[in-house]
């Protein structure tokens, strides 16, 4: 039986051939510079998915070479950080080749048992299902709140399993998970000068609430009108980056449903990663299926907070802030989205705030999803040359513009005891609102 063919459009050979082998990304791509082999770079990446899939790709090509665990290993040890298209003269689409090798590897290759189990649980049921979220979430929260966690750091038995280092990634759960706002209208502070409908994520309902909220407080507080749709969900990015392209094209449809595009001028996220998604939902589906078309118009009107408040103009009152900071840019806006000015600007509304750039901002902190998890030690590496480098700005507050970024962050300050704070820019903003 042939296999069944990945749903969306699939790249051509031409998407492979326009790399020309230049080498002008290697500097920039993490796992080139952590480890200097060029199968760990994008140029030698892209050389394996020719290799790989060429029977597929050109006319008269050799058959394609059976997916090896080789093979498998390099895919899978890419971050998906997309620096690599920045730095790119030629205009390589990286983040959709990957994407669909990943595809091709979930369909043609099978993991170890419990791998694939844990994968499939995940990235088709769990990030689907909000009740399910809530679930576990409240469970981590015993862990973390009943004390059961402080005797497992203190007996060491965390690192005995080896587990130490996840254990500082879980997110803090909320006292108050963000579900509970769902279908809610939150009416602008003064004149309303816009609609936006707000995108708030899945894991961020019960572990970034309080970024919820602040997200909220600041678009009011600046003349928007804030509606939360109430039946949104994941918006799939996690499952698209890991190559179940089903499941992230059935969030896709849901989300699409959820929001009615004529109600609001602009869709918002406060996550580059989800944003980065939100944006590229017409590349879920090929241009003759019934659902391009309203993804586009999804995608055109979704905008990532900073770009939105930088391009709105700030009006609510900023209080000055004597204070240090420095900002991580996060890879989805920045090599997502190629947003590199609007946080920077918003950072410098800030009255007083001295703010310092960190050098090598534009690498990845390591966190890329679920990578700090799935490649803890490589995650850990990278974590800890930017934490380095965020010591050398003096800066006592580290500023991001990704929930996962700002874990990643905040547990790089705890292992490596930095003593600094990492927030949201928009926390920060918030606070310098209601200060
Ligand atoms: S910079 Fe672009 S063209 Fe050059 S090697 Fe890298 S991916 Fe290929
Ligand atoms: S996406 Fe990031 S880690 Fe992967 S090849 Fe490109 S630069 Fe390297």
């Amino acid at each position: 039986m042939p296999p069944t063919s990945i749903p969306g459009p699939t790249p051509t050979y031409e998407d492979y051939a326009r790399c020309v082998h230049c080498g002008l990304c290697l500097s920039a791509c993490p796992t080139y510079r952590l480890w200097n082999l060029e199968a760990d770079s994008p140029r030698g990446r892209i050389h394996q998915m020719i290799h790989v899939f060429q029977s597929d790709l050109y006319d008269h090509a050799p058959p394609s070479v059976p997916i090896s665990d080789t093979f498998v290993d390099h895919i899978d040890k890419c971050l998906d950080c997309r620096a690599c298209e920045t730095a790119c003269p030629s205009g390589v689409e990286y983040g959709k080749l990957v994407e669909h090798a990943r595809a091709r590897i979930e369909r043609d290759y099978e993991r170890p048992w419990l791998a694939r189990v844990t994968r499939n649980f995940i990235f088709r049921d769990f990030l689907s299902t909000p009740h399910l979220i809530e679930d576990a979430a409240r469970l981590l929260r015993l862990y973390q709140r009943s004390g059961l966690q402080t005797i497992a750091r203190s007996m060491g038995i965390l690192k005995l399993l080896g587990l130490a280092e996840r254990d500082r990634l879980l997110p803090r759960i909320d006292d108050n998970f963000f579900f509970t706002r769902l279908g809610e209208t939150f009416p602008a502070a003064g004149p309303r000068r816009t609609r936006v409908a707000f995108f708030v994520g899945c894991i961020a309902n019960v572990a970034f609430s309080e970024l919820n909220e602040a997200t909220v407080r600041v678009l009011t507080a600046n003349g928007c009108e804030v509606v939360v749709p109430k039946n949104q969900l994941c918006c799939g990015a996690l499952s698209v980056h890991s190559g179940f392209r089903e499941a992230a094209r059935e969030l896709a449809r849901k989300n699409l449903a959820a929001f009615p595009l004529e109600d609001f001028d602009a869709i918002i996220t406060n996550a580059a990663g989800c944003g980065s998604t939100l944006k590229e939902y017409d590349h879920l589906f090929s241009a003759d299926e019934p659902e391009h078309t309203q993804a586009r118009a999804f995608a055109a009107k979704t905008r990532d907070v900073t770009e939105f408040l930088a391009a709105l103009g700030l009006t609510a009152k900023l209080n000055p802030l004597r204070h240090r900071v420095t900002y991580q840019d996060s890879c989805h806006l920045l090599h997502g989205q190629k947003i590199r000015e609007a946080p920077r600007t918003l950072l410098r509304a800030i009255p007083n705030l001295d703010f310092v750039e960190l050098p090598y901002s534009e690498i990845c902190c390591g966190s890329a999803g679920i990578y700090n998890v799935t490649q803890t030690e490589a995650s850990m590496e990278l974590l800890a040359e930017k934490m380095r480098h965020t010591q050398s700005t003096g800066a006592q507050t580290i500023v991001t513009a990704n929930p996962g970024c700002v874990l990643q962050l905040r547990a790089g300050v705890s292992l490596h005891n930095t003593n600094q704070n990492v927030l949201h820019i928009v926390e920060l903003l918030d606070r310098c609102i209601s200060s």
